[in-house]
């Protein structure tokens, strides 16, 4: 099974409990306001992966709590994310997962694929980016509407306590930067 990727991060504690193994989709059809990701919206860019690929390669990664999935929309390209999703819980790793669409909106879909991997979510963020309800106090999320789901009881809400937003800023050996995480990144964009 092939999975479109924009971008792949093998440790990090931004996106969710714990150092995570994240997993940016490419593609999104939401094209919520004010997305800082826009580049991930075209569904036609990004690379091509093989699945099995993806899973050894989370597999070589030690020591980490789970796989995190974010977009792009994770849930427009549902077989493949399922199937990875259930690989990680099978090995023991969490699975988080970002969307743009309300929990409701994926349950009427009744789509075999988006109702695989809603079984194969611990943890489920939902809802589109509203640049009206902006906030940052919560963690891992940038808008007062985003919901945290808890699927299954691999983790709860006192799970969240304590844990702020945070953003990490990786310099590359040719000086490029990797943003990370969620703020205020008009304001982190005028600083690099
Ligand atoms: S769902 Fe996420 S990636 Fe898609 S447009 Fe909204 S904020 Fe951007």
């Amino acid at each position: 099974m092939k999975i479109q990727i924009y971008r792949l991060l093998e440790r990090t504690k931004m996106a969710g409990p714990g150092w995570r193994f994240c997993i940016w989709v490419q593609g999104c059809s939401r094209r919520c306001e004010g997305c800082v990701a826009r580049e991930t919206w075209p569904h036609n860019g990004g690379t091509e992966m093989r699945t099995g690929d993806l899973f050894h390669q989370i597999s070589s990664v030690p020591d980490i709590e789970g796989i995190t999935f974010l977009g792009g929309e994770p849930f427009e390209q549902p077989g493949a994310v399922a199937a990875l999703a259930k690989q990680a819980q099978a090995a023991g790793l969490s699975v988080v997962a970002f969307t743009g669409f309300t929990y409701e909106e994926l349950l009427v879909m009744n789509h075999p694929h988006v109702l695989q991997l809603l079984n194969a979510t611990d943890l489920l963020i939902d809802g589109p980016f509203i640049q009206a309800q902006f906030d940052l106090n919560r963690p891992w999320v940038g808008s007062a509407n985003q919901r945290y789901r808890f699927l299954t009881d691999r983790y709860q809400e006192s799970d969240l306590a304590g844990i702020t937003n945070q953003i990490e800023v990786r310099i590359a050996p040719n000086g490029k930067t990797l943003v990370n995480g969620m703020g205020d990144f008009a304001e982190i964009q005028k600083l690099l």
